[in-house]
């Protein structure tokens, strides 16, 4: 191995949407950025995904998945920012400046870098971490990895597809794999309620005549050398799979969409605090994790459902990076919890530091705050309090846990805290 390059102000590991949007923030606040993705292009995700739907709340239209990376990709080439393509990153050890160990095309270099974003999106759950019972067929596949065979390498997986798992990857691919000629015969859903967007349901399966049957899933996987069907049960409260309410339907594909993770390989041996909720990070109001000088945001972080929001997280890490690199970010002053209260799953970030009494304002104005509920609702009130004050009430008309929820404190509803004992903020449903 070939002695480190000199450190970057900034090295961002993905090249999808998260990384592409932190580096190009980082880049306008004039910080010395590398990026690094491990496949030949950039874009993530976004490649496969050549649906619309993309950039709605961004830029007000509906683009394909390549034509929303395209937005970022084109002023990037036209930076200052470095990129390595088809590199991946093994490693990730921490110091005073970290060190990234990066292979590109059998050859390892060391990188010295000042602060690192972690934009390494997530991974799908697979059969394995479901443990349903039956034979070892061929012709199951996550669903983003059939549509990896569908949209990139032009191969249809089968003919006769049933979906387990009501997830917008899911949904899409059920839309997908009928546009392409297959019969797709149902979605199948453990929980009471679907786990894609509304839009999804809409668009993808009620206009295609496509049933999904809630508080349903497969028992049993049948067929020796391919798959020749699937046994399928209704649930109870507890999820468990009533007796005698088996049926087989007939199939040659099962498409599992049945939740993401975040990749966090790198994370988790450079040695900072994962949450048991999300599988990233915990991390502070500008995505800072609990190693000084190391981001995270995009799916890393937490599983988004829009990318637009990904963009924007992203930024915030970028910005954050590029100050902390160049020493303009603001003192340390008193960390405040923020913490789920009722009918929450999980709030990021995990905690705020607020800035030390006349340093300013708070880094970025304001606060972003991103949550998911756990059941769905109609008319819901979220409160926001700290102690016995409420800094905000929001009334919303549908909360859902599949819609990510997004809020906001200004400067004015964070001042005070720290202060006579408002450590921590709760946010509840009502
Ligand atoms: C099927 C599907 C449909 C979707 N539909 C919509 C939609 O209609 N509208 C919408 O707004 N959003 C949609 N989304 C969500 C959106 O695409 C994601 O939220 C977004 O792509 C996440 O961005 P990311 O950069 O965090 O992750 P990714 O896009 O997954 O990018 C991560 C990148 O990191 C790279 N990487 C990982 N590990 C390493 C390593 N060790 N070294 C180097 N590089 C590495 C990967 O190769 C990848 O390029 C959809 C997602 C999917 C999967």
């Amino acid at each position: 191995m070939s002695r480190p390059l000199p450190p970057y102000d900034l090295v961002v590991i993905g090249g999808g949407p998260a990384g592409l949007a932190a580096a190009l923030a980082a880049d306008e606040a004039r910080a010395h950025v590398l990026l690094i993705e491990r496949d030949r292009i950039l874009g993530g995700i976004l490649n496969q995904c050549i649906h619309d739907g993309f950039g709605l709340h961004r830029f007000g239209s509906a683009l394909s998945g390549p034509e929303y990376a395209e937005r970022f990709i084109a002023p990037l080439r036209k930076s200052k920012i470095s990129v390595m393509q088809s590199a991946i990153v093994l490693g990730l050890r921490r110091g005073a400046e970290h060190e990234v160990l990066v292979s590109t095309r059998g050859r390892l270099s060391r990188i010295e870098a000042k602060t690192v974003v972690l934009a390494t999106g997530c991974r799908e759950r697979t059969r394995g971490a479901l443990s349903i019972p039956g034979h070892r067929p061929s012709g199951v596949y996550t669903a983003g990895a059939a549509q990896n065979f569908v949209n990139m390498e032009n191969i249809m997986p089968g003919r006769r597809v049933c979906i387990l798992g009501s997830g917008d990857i899911g949904l899409i691919m059920a839309r997908r794999m009928t546009l392409e000629g297959a019969k797709v015969e149902a979605v199948f859903e453990l929980l009471p309620w679907s786990s894609g967007l509304p839009r999804n349901i809409r668009q993808c399966l009620v206009d295609y005549d496509i049933p999904l049957f809630l508080s349903t899933t497969v028992v049993d996987i049948v067929g020796m050398g391919r798959l020749e069907g699937v046994k399928v049960a209704q649930v109870d409260e507890r999820r468990q799979p009533i007796a005698g309410t088996e049926r087989f339907v007939p199939c040659d594909t099962l498409l599992l969409s049945v939740g993401l993770i975040p990749e966090n390989e790198l994370a988790r041996e450079a040695g900072i605090a994962l949450s048991p909720v999300t599988g990233g990070p915990l991390v502070d109001e500008n995505c800072m994790t609990s190693a000084p000088g190391i981001f995270s945001c995009g799916n890393a972080l937490h599983v988004h459902d829009l990318v637009d929001r990904v963009s924007e997280e992203a930024e915030r890490a970028g910005r954050a990076a590029a100050r902390r690199a160049m020493g303009k970010s603001s003192p340390d002053g008193v960390t405040v919890a923020l913490r789920p209260g009722e009918g929450v799953r999980y709030v990021m970030p995990d905690h705020i530091s607020m800035p030390a009494p006349g340093s300013g304002p708070v880094d970025d104005g304001g606060l972003t705050l991103a949550l998911r509920v756990n059941v769905p609702s109609r008319d819901g009130v979220l409160r926001i309090t700290a102690g016995d004050r409420v800094l905000k009430e929001e009334k919303h008309a549908r909360l859902h846990p599949a819609e990510m929820v997004w809020t906001g404190l200004s400067e004015a509803e964070l001042s005070g805290l720290g202060e006579s004992g408002q450590n921590t903020l709760e946010v509840r449903v009502l």
